[in-house]
């Protein structure tokens, strides 16, 4: 039997028209699957355009072009009631825990909002008692819900975050680098709160980040973007274990591994330069002034995404040529 998946992202594009007849194509023609319960990973430098695809997913932004499927159906072509429903279903956590919490809220109402707007859970007395139950979810003691965000940390605005989040009872969350504005001494906890709460809510985490040993750590499968295209994507584990396009290979390259073994096979790349203007991206390629190993072929023809192995895809004309 053949399972859909929760999302189905095709040939997805998200174009900025600038002044002077320019054009940041910040996503490119982006394409993949994530299944119920699945977390996927979705790594690159900033400017990549990893956070554009998760606002276009959340219709904080219109596509230019293709189409993201939610349950088989079109995230932009929903009706009033679709839309309000899929507001519930699909939730974001933010990157910068200080901005995203209404500071004239205490942390009961902020959570409270959006149960009521939702009518959800029958009655206040209900509402209240989740509100008890996701803070204690999150580590925080119901004595704070009466407290203001100001109050508290960055690590406990953001679990305040997650559990807002959680508020609506979601299938699917868009993590937004939500553990980049944290301490380091904060961040595993965070991650560790994020995988434990996916687990006991079965929930569907697409989740954005530039710090491949978290995303590793977190996600079943990954995808690597670069200048607006996937250019890998596979299993968390295989990515690790065998990288295939040059552009991981060097991110991969900057992270010691722990085991000698997989440390003495890997090969190293030291990445070269800035990652080029979305606006003026290099023909065919667009990794190619950075790769060490670039050929004629690669300013000519952009290379496809294409399976190399079992649910191991590379965009890349080393394998394409097989
Ligand atoms: Fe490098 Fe060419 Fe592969 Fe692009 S297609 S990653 S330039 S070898």
């Amino acid at each position: 039997m053949t399972v859909e998946p929760l999302l189905q992202v095709n040939n997805l594009k998200k174009h900025f028209h600038l002044s002077k007849g320019r054009t940041l194509k910040a996503l490119d023609g982006v394409s993949f699957q994530l299944k119920q319960g699945e977390t996927f990973g979705l790594v690159g430098e900033s400017g990549c355009g990893k956070s554009t695809l998760g606002k276009v997913l959340m219709r904080l932004y219109e596509p230019t072009d293709g189409e993201a499927l939610y349950e088989g159906k079109s995230l932009h072509h929903l009706s009033k009631k679709e839309s309000f429903d899929f507001n519930r279903q699909m939730q974001m956590v933010f990157q910068d825990p200080y901005s995203s919490l209404n500071p004239r809220l205490s942390v009961k109402d902020i959570m409270l909002e959006p149960m009521e707007i939702h009518q959800l859970y029958g009655s206040q007395k209900k509402r209240i008692a989740r509100v008890k139950e996701l803070l204690e979810a999150v580590g925080l003691s119901y004595d704070f819900a009466t407290r203001y965000p100001h109050e508290f940390s960055g690590g406990q605005r953001q679990r305040i975050g997650i559990a807002r989040a959680l508020a609506l009872a979601p299938k699917f969350i868009v993590a937004d680098e939500p553990i980049s504005a944290l301490d380091v001494s904060v961040q595993a906890q965070v991650v560790n709160l994020l995988k434990k709460l996916q687990k006991e809510e079965g929930l569907t985490f697409l989740f954005i980040a530039h710090d491949l040993s978290m995303v590793k750590y977190i996600s079943d499968r990954i995808g690597v973007m670069y200048l607006g295209h996937l250019v890998e994507l596979t299993t968390s584990d295989a990515l690790y274990q065998t990288p295939l396009h040059p552009y991981t290979q060097a991110l991969l390259s900057a992270i010691p591994i722990p085991d000698p073994d997989v440390e003495d096979k890997r090969k190293r790349f030291i990445l070269k330069g800035e990652i080029p203007s979305p606006v003026n991206p290099p023909s065919g390629c667009v990794f190619r002034t950075r790769c060490p190993a670039a050929m004629d072929v690669c300013a000519e023809k952009k290379p496809a995404l294409q399976a190399v192995e079992e649910g191991h895809e590379v965009a890349c004309h080393l394998y394409n040529r097989k």
